[in-house]
């Protein structure tokens, strides 16, 4: 595949996938289909998380993928761009978009963080485990009065002989009920404002963290999601993960990374819905014909491809301009908006094409759009991010 597109430095971008890539997307499809189990549906209604494929994703490899190879378990470097491909297989060979979250959620808003941030013994600590798939990590930011305003929390955390005293409340923390660690972000002096913003590795249980019951939610019930209590929870100076008021740099270049890879699986998922509602056209016959033949509903299947096209073009090119080193703060704001919008929009363009059909729970395009509502939510709403796009030209 070939496309050609300009960047904001006017490069040229040509997204040739190399040999290699073609094989890893195709053996990710095959491991996918093959050896994750089938029973998504029933997870769906109980709110199960998989962890058995959890498991599985990892002994392939998958949790490696956002890790250099001294601390994965595969031994391989990965690069930002086949990333995304694989993220983007997952979510087409997989209908769970509830494990690909959760993948995503560990490999770019903790693991990567430690990458990026963590000493070596942090790194060797946490990193082969989570890539093994026998360590979970959660991403603790939002409070109860700090949401989209993520840098005003007031989770505090009180320097003491040896570490901190964490005190305060975290919530909607996906992972967080089976999550053997959390990155958890809090304030050294709330009077410094985001200057005082550190970020801090504590391990579960603790004393002085209590973990909720799993929350009942709408969409994206095969992972987990819970509230963090902290009261007087004491963690060890070597817990700290980067420098004393690092977070809110640390959680800004994390937010890049995270707009642009949490949502790929979802670019997989809805090529999945765009095949699932041309065949259905193609063989659904009413008034004596394919109902592909009646121009309303092509015209919402050629909809469908054009969301598709363009959230993957995006996708593609954020990732390939990380890779190069480069700014992406506008470019992952124009994709996490584009992207999870475009998934809800082909979600019910797919249940409107099934008719009655598409709205029952034994197709998966019921689920997925329910799992899509999610995608304009975390990672800042899509609001935040026309705050962002709109403050980046200057407004
Ligand atoms: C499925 C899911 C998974 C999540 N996982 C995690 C996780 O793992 N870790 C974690 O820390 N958090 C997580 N969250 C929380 C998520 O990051 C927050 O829900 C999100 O940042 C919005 O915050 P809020 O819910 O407090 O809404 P609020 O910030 O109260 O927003 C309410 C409304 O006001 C709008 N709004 C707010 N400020 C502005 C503004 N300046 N301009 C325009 N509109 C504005 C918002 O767009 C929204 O429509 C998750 C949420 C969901 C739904």
């Amino acid at each position: 595949m070939t496309t050609v597109c300009r960047t904001r430095r006017g490069w040229t971008l040509d997204f040739a996938w190399n040999d290699e890539q073609i094989e890893i997307r195709k053996r990710i499809i095959d491991f996918a289909r093959t050896e994750l189990s089938h029973d998504v549906a029933e997870r769906d209604q109980a709110g199960e998380f998989g962890r058995d494929a959890w498991k599985r994703c990892a002994d392939f490899g998958i949790q490696s993928m956002s890790v250099p190879a001294e601390y994965n378990t595969t031994g391989e470097n990965t690069d930002l761009l086949t990333g995304v491909l694989a993220m983007e297989a997952i979510g087409y060979g997989y209908p769970d978009n509830g494990l690909a979250f959760a993948l995503a959620a560990q490999m770019w808003t903790v693991q990567l963080p430690i990458v990026h941030y963590g000493t070596e013994e942090q790194k060797q600590r946490y990193l082969p485990a989570m890539c093994a798939g026998t360590l979970i990590g959660a991403h603790a930011v939002t409070e109860p009065e700090s949401g989209s305003d993520h840098l005003a929390l007031t989770t505090t955390a009180a320097k003491v002989d040896g570490g901190y005293r964490l005190t305060g409340s975290k919530r909607y923390i996906s992972l967080a009920p089976v999550a053997d660690v959390a990155l958890v972000f809090a304030t050294l002096d709330p009077e410094k404002g985001r200057w005082g913003l550190t970020a801090f590795l504590v391990d579960l249980p603790s004393d002085g963290v209590t973990v909720s019951e799993p929350r009942n939610k709408m969409g994206l019930r095969t992972v987990p999601m819970g509230d963090l209590e902290f009261e007087d929870c004491f963690v060890p100076e070597a817990n700290r993960l980067g420098p004393e008021g690092a977070g809110a740099s640390m959680s800004g270049s994390s937010l890049n990374i995270e707009r642009t890879f949490i949502l790929a699986n979802q670019v997989g998922a809805m090529e999945r819905q765009l095949e699932h509602a041309i065949e259905y056209a193609k063989t659904r016959r009413q008034f004596d014909k394919p109902i592909g033949k009646f121009q309303s509903v092509s015209n919402r299947i050629a909809d469908m491809r054009l969301n598709l096209e363009t959230a993957q073009l995006l996708l593609y090119k954020v990732a390939w301009m990380l890779d190069q080193g480069d700014s992406v703060t506008v470019e992952s704001a124009l994709l996490k908006l584009h992207l999870s919008e475009a998934f809800i929009a082909t979600s019910l363009d797919a249940i409107r094409t099934l008719g009655g059909a598409g709205y029952m729970a034994e197709n998966t395009v019921e689920r997925d759009m329910r799992d899509a509502v999610g995608g304009v939510l975390y990672a800042g709403t899509s609001d935040i991010q026309r705050v962002v796009i709109a403050r980046m030209l200057g407004l």
